[in-house]
């Protein structure tokens, strides 16, 4: 009998040890990983540099509060704001609080910078944001609201890739347009190229702050350090935490220069915020990310990926779509895929769903190109025994 609350539908498998694209279980079972505890352990599991630079740091200082300057948060926030459009960085120890942090510094920007008095946050059908009050108010998705009114004010949701639905709902009160370019929980749903362009411009015209939630898809997994790279378009405020620390808890809100005065002393803050060790993390992270070219091998390694499945998967029947963008995958078959998840464990490979009838890949971005044959070969397997299993 366990002693954790029941919040999460866990798998029967109890998880020991990790390396690479590899997992093993209490029993010594070998798993390849094509789930990386959902887009979180990018550079694979115990990455050799962020493990040494963790216990570097382990030996120096754990934590100080925030009320002193520590050199790692400063160099993580340079890291980031080198490589970003971004020239700002608030720490925080998840992707909810990073968005809870966006949401904030949205309103205080109009609130209390420019006087306004605007305050509505619009967001999409099918989004995913967090689970914090705010964020769970922000996610386009009834299910994770349910008994938990009443829910704050602010919040609006119109459908993703609908410019003409979404003009329809800003406001004199609109404060910000918040969007994934990817929904992930949603399904693997791209934002259509040409709707980010016309948000973007909606949003200079009106004087409405873009923040783009790039929890999932940040930090080099849609091929590009960040996805808005794809597009041609910058975000006014992002957000990350998932890929950025290696599996350390952390979360970041990032802006451009004239959001900052909105969080200035006192407004914000965070005990954890940017610990050493978790900026250790999030260093050794980035610092390898950008030595080992992880979004470029993302981008061709995404390819293959996609390429493989299409042809291997193409044909089936209870496939209906295989799509994604760099190493964020889904594989869209005809019905519930929860016992396919299964069978693929039972075969040694780890994935995850997104919606009921999707297929989630998010293997690491180093991953090789055998794990990635071996892992369509799996799949492929798999998916016509099932359609054997129905016929009979
Ligand atoms: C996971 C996720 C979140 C929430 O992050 P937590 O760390 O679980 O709070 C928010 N937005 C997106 C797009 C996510 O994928």
């Amino acid at each position: 009998m366990s002693s954790l609350f029941p919040t999460f539908a866990r798998y029967p498998i109890t998880l020991v040890k990790g390396k690479g694209s590899r997992l093993w279980d209490d029993q010594g079972k070998e798993y390849l990983d094509f789930m990386t505890g959902i887009a979180v352990t990018s550079l694979g599991h115990v990455p050799e540099r962020v493990k040494n630079a963790v216990a570097e740091q382990l030996d120096e200082l754990w934590h100080v509060s925030n009320l002193f300057y520590t050199p790692n948060q400063e160099k993580a926030a340079k890291l980031l704001t080198d490589n970003s459009c971004a020239d700002a960085v608030f720490f925080c120890n998840s992707g909810a609080e990073a968005n809870e942090a966006a949401i904030k510094i949205a309103r205080r920007y109009h609130q209390k910078v420019l006087g306004n008095g605007r305050y509505e946050i619009v967001t999409f059908t099918q989004s995913f944001h967090g689970r914090t009050l705010a964020t769970l108010t922000a996610t386009g998705q009834d299910k994770v609201k349910e008994g938990f009114l009443p829910l704050p004010v602010g919040f609006v949701h119109t459908p993703l890739n609908d410019i003409e639905a979404l003009k329809a709902v800003i406001t004199d009160k609109t404060a910000a347009i918040m969007l994934e370019l990817i929904q992930a929980e949603g399904g693997i749903i791209e934002a259509d190229p040409q709707f980010v362009r016309d948000v973007r411009e909606l949003c200079d015209r009106e004087g409405i702050l873009l923040i783009l939630d790039e929890i999932q898809t940040g930090m080099g997994r849609t091929g590009k350090l960040f996805a808005y790279e794809h597009y041609g378009v910058e975000p006014d405020i992002f957000t990350l935490a998932k890929g950025i620390g290696s599996g350390f808890p952390i979360g970041a809100m990032l802006a451009k220069a004239p959001l900052i005065p909105a969080f200035n002393a006192g407004s914000h803050g965070s005990t954890f915020s940017g610990t050493p060790i978790a900026t250790a993390a999030v260093i050794a992270t980035i610092e390898t990310m950008l030595i080992e070219q992880a979004p470029q091998r993302a981008a061709e390694s995404g390819k293959l990926l996609i390429d493989s499945l299409r042809s291997a998967l193409g044909e089936l029947p209870n496939v209906v779509d295989v799509r994604g963008r760099g190493l964020i995958v889904g594989i869209e078959c005809t019905g519930p895929v929860a016992n396919i998840v299964a069978a693929l464990q039972e075969r040694g490979l780890l994935v995850i769903t997104a919606g009921p009838n999707v297929l989630r890949l998010l293997p690491n971005l180093l991953i090789a190109e055998e794990e990635i044959t071996e892992a369509v070969s799996i799949l492929a397997s798999v998916l016509s025994e099932q359609l054997t299993a129905a016929a009979n």
